[in-house]
C-alpha cells in the first residue's frame, strides 16, 4: 500500500464520507461500503457490484481494504476453531470462535503480546509488541465471522484474547463504535464483554461510554499481597481502588460486573479465599466466574481437584453469589483458557501457550 493510499478498514462511516468528499465522491457510498466490507466481508472494490464502473476504478486507485490474514484454523472436537491470522506488518495474533455458550462467541485480542506481566500467562512474558488499530481489532470479528458463517447471525465478542483492552483504549473502543454500526455487523454493546486486570482510569472513561460494553474484571486473588504476585498492575491499583470503582460504576438495570477468578491449587483456592472474596464482592452486582487453571509447559501452577473447585464454588453460592465455573473448551487445539500465544507475536506460530483469559 502506498503512502497516499488511504486503508478504508481504519475508518467509521464518517471518516469515510469524509474521505469519499474530498476525493469528489458522494458521502452515501460510505454506508454501501460499510455493508460490502462487513456484512458480505468483500474487500475487493472490483466486486462491489451496486457501484458504478466508474467509481470502483476511483475507489481501487485511492483505496485499500486491510484485512487480517488467516494462517491457520485449527477445530476442536468440541467445535472450538482457534485462528491465527497474520497482519500487514507480519505480526500474528490469535482469536477462538466458542460456539453455544450457549450464543457464538469470538475472544479476539486487542495488542500483540501484552505489558501487564500476570504471572500465570505467557503472553505477558512476551511483553507488549504493539496495539492492534481500531481496523485490526474490528478486522478480526469481520475475518471470524466470515470464516465461520456468522455475519447474518448475532454473536457474543469477548475483550479476552491477546492484550489489555484497556491498555488499547482508544483504538479498542474505536473498533467497538465501527462493530456497532447498522450499516454493519450491528453488534450491540450487551454483546461484548471488556475484560481487564482493572485499570482504574480506563474503568473511570469507560464508566462514560455512550456504548458500553459488559465488564469482567480479572482478579485472581484477594489480597493485594497476592494480587500483586499474580497481577502485577495490582501494585498501581489495589483491590481497594479497583473494588470502589466497580461499585460507582454505572450498571444498567439487570446488568452485573463478571469477576473472574483463575484457580491455582494451593495459591488462591482455599475456603478462606472464597470466604475472603465473597466478602470484598459484597455490595457489587457482581458475578462470578471460577475458571480452574488449564496447566501447560511454562505456567509454574497446578489445576485444583474438581473437589476443590466445587467446595470454593459453594461457600461463594451460600453466600448469595452467582458462581459459575468456566468449562475448558478446545483443549485438543490449546484455545481453551490461558493457552493462546503467537510466539514472538511474529510469523512463525509455535507452542501455543498463554493464558489470556476467554469466557466460556
Ligand atoms: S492475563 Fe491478560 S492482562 Fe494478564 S498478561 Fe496475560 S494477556 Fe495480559
Amino acid at each position: 500500500m502506498s503512502a497516499s493510499r488511504l486503508n478504508l478498514a481504519e475508518l467509521d462511516i464518517p471518516e469515510i464520507e469524509s474521505a469519499l468528499e474530498e476525493r469528489g465522491c458522494e458521502r452515501f457510498h460510505a454506508r454501501q461500503l460499510y455493508r460490502w466490507i462487513y456484512k458480505r466481508a468483500v474487500v475487493d472494490f472490483e466486486t462491489m457490484t451496486d457501484l458504478s464502473k466508474d467509481l470502483r476504478a476511483r475507489l481501487a486507485a485511492d483505496f485499500d481494504v486491510v484485512t487480517p490474514k488467516v494462517v491457520s484454523d485449527l477445530r476442536s472436537i468440541d467445535g472450538t476453531r482457534k485462528f491465527v491470522l497474520e497482519l500487514a506488518d507480519e505480526r500474528r495474533i490469535e482469536a477462538v470462535f466458542i460456539p453455544d455458550t450457549p450464543a457464538m462467541t469470538f475472544c479476539i485480542s486487542t495488542q500483540v503480546g501484552c505489558a501487564m506481566g500476570c504471572g500465570f500467562c505467557l503472553t505477558g512474558k512476551m511483553g507488549l509488541v504493539r496495539n492492534l488499530t481500531a481496523g485490526e481489532i474490528a478486522g478480526e470479528v469481520r475475518v471470524l465471522a466470515a470464516a465461520t458463517g456468522m455475519l447474518d447471525h448475532r454473536f457474543n465478542i469477548v475483550l479476552m484474547g491477546m492484550g489489555e483492552p484497556l491498555h488499547n483504549y482508544d483504538q479498542t473502543m474505536k473498533a467497538l463504535r465501527m462493530l456497532h454500526d447498522e450499516h454493519g455487523l450491528a453488534v450491540s454493546p450487551r454483546r461484548v464483554t471488556l475484560s481487564t486486570v482493572g485499570i482504574v482510569p480506563g474503568l473511570q472513561r469507560l464508566a462514560h461510554e455512550p456504548l458500553m460494553p459488559n465488564l469482567a474484571i480479572s482478579l485472581h486473588a484477594t489480597t493485594d499481597e497476592q494480587r500483586s504476585e499474580l497481577v502485577p498492575p495490582n501494585r498501581k491499583y489495589p483491590l481497594a481502588d479497583i473494588l470502589e470503582t466497580c461499585r460507582r460504576f454505572p450498571l444498567k438495570k439487570r446488568s452485573r460486573i463478571t469477576f473472574e477468578y483463575v484457580l491455582l491449587a494451593g495459591v488462591n483456592d482455599s475456603p478462606e479465599d472464597a470466604r475472603r472474596l465473597a466478602r470484598l464482592l459484597s455490595g457489587i452486582k457482581a458475578k462470578v466466574n471460577l475458571i480452574p487453571l488449564n496447566p501447560a509447559p511454562g505456567i509454574p501452577y497446578e489445576r485444583p481437584s474438581d473437589e476443590r473447585v466445587d467446595r470454593f464454588a459453594q461457600i461463594l453460592a451460600d453466600r448469595h453469589l452467582t458462581v459459575s465455573v468456566r468449562k475448558s473448551r478446545g483443549q485438543d487445539i490449546r484455545a481453551a483458557c490461558g493457552q493462546l500465544i503467537v510466539e514472538g507475536g511474529v510469523k512463525r506460530s509455535a507452542a501455543q501457550q498463554m493464558a489470556s483469559l476467554l469466557q466460556s
